[in-house]
């Protein structure tokens, strides 16, 4: 037999047709021409994160959680060092949670989309089911949610959203722990919470039993090639998490170049970062009102802005052209017509809009001859 055929024989058969999550760098891997392209498409910061490394005992296995980093989260998230489980990005966040509580080919997880692709991927590729609860104008449908209860044991809700980029009004996300709070672990994923710091929820999880919140350093800490976020919990949560992961999920260089990101000097730099972004974003999303071709531009609380336009293939292949990359969305529901930009360096950003501007008008002309 060929190895084609055996691997189809043997494998589980729900991953054959399965689709991986089609992530930016899938669609384009970094490694082509990755100088010459500007990268608006994955919510990555520009510029270079903090690299340092201090260890040198990388012969010797990690310890399971490195005592610095997690020392240093504490300090950062305020929450004590039990309550926290640093993993392989919140990616690895998302999939152990669904492995501890929900049983292959018979418990749930409710999403609300449109919402961020790997909650889903994680719940297929374990044979969780999904239940899908959409946003109503950007809010929860917190009615429809209350028809779950006792048919799902994870809800995720992402706050701010991704791609939709506003937070979720906190009453709503407090009317969800209560909805859920003796059937449904409900997980917060902030990966985007230190664009608007103080609209965290970390600081309920003493309050709130069934909460989790999800971090990561990928996002405002420049560093979505480590792979590095955090899981907040009560520490029973984490227990049971930490019978799940890997034995030593955090490599040595991660936890090195991760705690120096968190020191003060660190901090300090991504305060900057965060209060540059923010503002690129305003001007990016009063520039957008402004174009007579863009239909919606949402309100945003992240290091991204969503908008709607009849004109998305035009714009999204002339940016394409011009080696500018951004994301588009229009496959989600409720997202027709929607691409998302990341928000780059100031130059990144006059480059695509001179681009968009440049093409409009060449279209507007070529219309009217
Ligand atoms: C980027 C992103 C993540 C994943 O973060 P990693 O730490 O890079 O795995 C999780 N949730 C949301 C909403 C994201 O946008």
């Amino acid at each position: 037999m060929s190895a084609t055929s055996v691997v189809n024989k043997l494998v589980r058969p729900e991953l054959l047709d399965m689709v991986p999550y089609q992530s930016a760098r899938r669609l384009y891997s970094s490694s082509e021409a990755s100088n010459s392209k500007i990268w608006l498409n994955a919510n990555e910061s520009p510029g270079p994160g903090i690299y340092q490394l201090n260890g040198d005992c990388i012969n010797r296995y990690p310890d399971f959680q490195p005592e610095p980093l997690l020392n240093a989260y504490s300090e950062y998230c305020q929450q004590p060092r039990e309550n926290i489980l640093a993993t392989r990005g919140a990616d690895e966040g998302i999939e152990l949670i669904i492995r501890t509580f929900c049983r292959a080919y018979q418990d749930s997880i409710l999403i609300c989309p449109p919402t961020y692709g790997m909650y889903a991927i994680s719940a297929e590729n374990h044979g969780a089911g999904i239940v899908k609860v959409p946003l109503l104008d950007n809010r929860l449908d917190l009615e429809g949610m209350r028809q779950q209860v006792g048919k799902v044991k994870v809800v995720f809700v992402c706050s701010p959203g991704n791609p939709t980029g506003n937070l979720i009004p906190h009453d709503q996300i407090e009317a969800t722990l209560n909805v859920f709070q003796d059937s449904a672990i409900v997980v917060v994923d902030e990966a985007y919470i230190e664009f608007c710091s103080d609209k965290t929820v970390a600081n309920w999880i003493s309050k709130y039993p069934n909460l989790i919140v999800l971090r990561t350093l990928s996002k405002a800490f420049a560093l979505a090639g480590l792979r590095c976020g955090f899981t907040l919990a009560n520490s029973d949560t984490i227990v049971m998490l930490s019978k799940v992961i890997a034995p030593y999920p955090v490599p040595a260089p991660v936890a090195d170049i991760a705690t120096n990101a968190l020191t003060k000097e660190g901090l300090q730099q991504i305060s900057i970062r965060v209060q540059e972004s923010n503002l690129l974003r305003a001007e990016l999303s009063a520039w957008l009102n402004e174009q007579e071709w863009c239909q919606q531009v949402y309100p945003s609380d992240a290091n991204f802005v969503l908008f709607s336009t009849q004109k998305k293939d035009l714009i999204f292949n002339a940016l394409a052209q011009q080696g500018i990359l951004i994301r588009d969305q229009s496959k989600q529901l409720q997202l027709d017509n929607c691409l998302r930009i990341s928000i780059g360096s100031e130059r990144e950003l006059s480059l695509l809009k001179k681009v968009i501007e440049q093409t409009i008008t060449v279209s507007a002309t070529s219309h009217s001859i």
